[in-house]
């Protein structure tokens, strides 16, 4: 494993280079977007100045330079998680498109009284989907609770469990609070009753390079805005298997093998999923940011990070007053924090004016916010390319807001 140069990856990253109300940007909102390196804004550029065409249906070249480019885009996408075979992967719009897609399929794969099991630990997006397919199809939904360290309980999700369950739904890391959850058990478990699972990469895909043949998994989705990519383009992967049992989520252009006024076939896989013009640049800009990724290296990103989140933790901590929520040991570079009753949006709004750049409210988990009671959090997530010279900032920054605020 090398060690990882943050000032030379820093170089990559043209935005780092911004200065927020006259102060260099401290940028650790990266659970919500990372930043994104030069490689992949050059793809995006590239991909508009020189071979800008629609795909999959055009003979001339400019289409089939496009066309090439997206389907290697896929095929590496493909390596990069392990999947089986690249019809495998379908590219959709982000995680929350990708999530809509199997939740819309499985409506009529449910009868009433059949169960889901999500976790208190889950992102709205994968939530509401669920509740709404409850609701069309009768199924009852569950919930496997969290402690306070924020980890799962999973004596309960053992409980829970039995020949009802149809389907389990669980984030492999949790935006709010960095919990790592125990994916492989998860998975293990859920298969014994003979349910499916899904698996929500969208937060764990910055820190960790996923085996979905190894861990097994029906389902998983992620978006590439959160791995150095661009927005608006992610991924579904789920076993061949279950996407042929899935009807299409859209119907329209290039998903349909013949259409006529009596009956309209669909098209194989992945195009069966893939209705209408595809987000093109993006998708051919997302095997690119793996690539840069790779490049790097997991496990050197995973190291330094640890570095990272532990120096920030305990610097954080010296502040007076000041409580982390999520405390597992097994967790990624995200601190969620407050202090004392002090708004968790005053002090995002005067670090900001200090350059630095945290998410404060319920990080679309307002399920883990009730579970302990407070309006919110400050949260600071750090990527690779932060240092410990701006956590110092951080720090200051935030003695700065305590001071002014209590
Ligand atoms: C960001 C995120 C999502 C939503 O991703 P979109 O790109 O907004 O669709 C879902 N789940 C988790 C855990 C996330 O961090």
């Amino acid at each position: 494993m090398n060690m990882l140069d943050v000032l030379k990856i820093r170089e990559d990253f043209p935005i780092l280079k911004r200065k927020i109300n006259g102060k260099p940007l401290v940028y650790f909102d990266n659970a919500a977007t990372s930043q994104t390196p030069l490689a992949v804004i050059d793809a995006i550029v590239d991909y508009y100045s020189n071979y800008n065409s629609n795909i999959h249906r055009g003979v001339h070249t400019l289409s089939q330079e496009a066309t090439d480019a997206y389907e290697m885009a896929r095929k590496k996408v493909q390596e990069h998680f392990n999947a089986k075979h690249s019809y495998e992967i379908i590219l959709t719009s982000g995680t929350t498109h990708s999530i809509n897609i199997v939740a819309t399929g499985f409506t009529n794969l449910l009868s009433k009284g059949d169960e889901i099991i999500v976790s208190a630990l889950e992102h709205h997006s994968n939530i509401v989907p669920w509740q709404m397919l409850c609701e069309r199809a009768g199924a009852v939904l569950k919930v496997i609770p969290m402690n306070l360290e924020g980890e799962l309980v999973m004596d309960v999700y053992e409980q829970l469990l039995s020949d009802k369950t149809k389907l389990v739904f669980v984030n492999h890391i949790s935006n709010a609070l960095g919990t790592i959850n125990p994916i492989e058990k998860i998975i293990h478990k859920a298969h014994k009753v003979g349910a499916a699972v899904l698996i929500d990469g969208a937060q764990s895909c910055p820190h960790i390079k996923p085996d979905l043949q190894a861990l097994d998994v029906d389902f998983y989705v992620a978006s590439a805005h959160k791995l150095c990519g661009p927005t608006g383009v992610g991924l579904l992967y789920g076993k061949e298997e279950w996407l042929n049992k899935l009807p299409p989520y859209q119907g329209g252009g290039e998903m349909i093998d013949q259409v006529t006024f009596e009956k309209t076939t669909y098209a194989g896989l992945p195009h069966k999923f893939e209705a209408g013009t595809p987000n093109i640049c993006g998708g051919i800009a997302f095997g690119v940011a793996l690539d840069y990724m790779n490049a790097i290296g997991f496990d050197t990103i995973a190291a330094y990070e640890k570095e990272l989140l532990e120096y920030g933790t305990e610097k954080l901590l010296e502040i007076e007053g000041l409580k982390i929520y999520g405390t597992s040991k097994n967790k990624t570079s995200v601190i969620s924090f407050n202090i004392g009753d002090i708004h968790p949006y005053d002090i995002g709004s005067i670090v900001d004016k200090l350059g630095v750049a945290v998410r404060t409210g319920h990080h679309c988990a307002q399920p883990i916010m009730d579970f302990y009671k407070i309006p919110g959090t400050v949260r600071a997530s750090f990527s690779f390319y932060n240092t410990k010279e701006e956590i110092d900032i951080l720090v200051e920054a935030v003695k700065k807001a305590k001071m002014m605020l209590s």
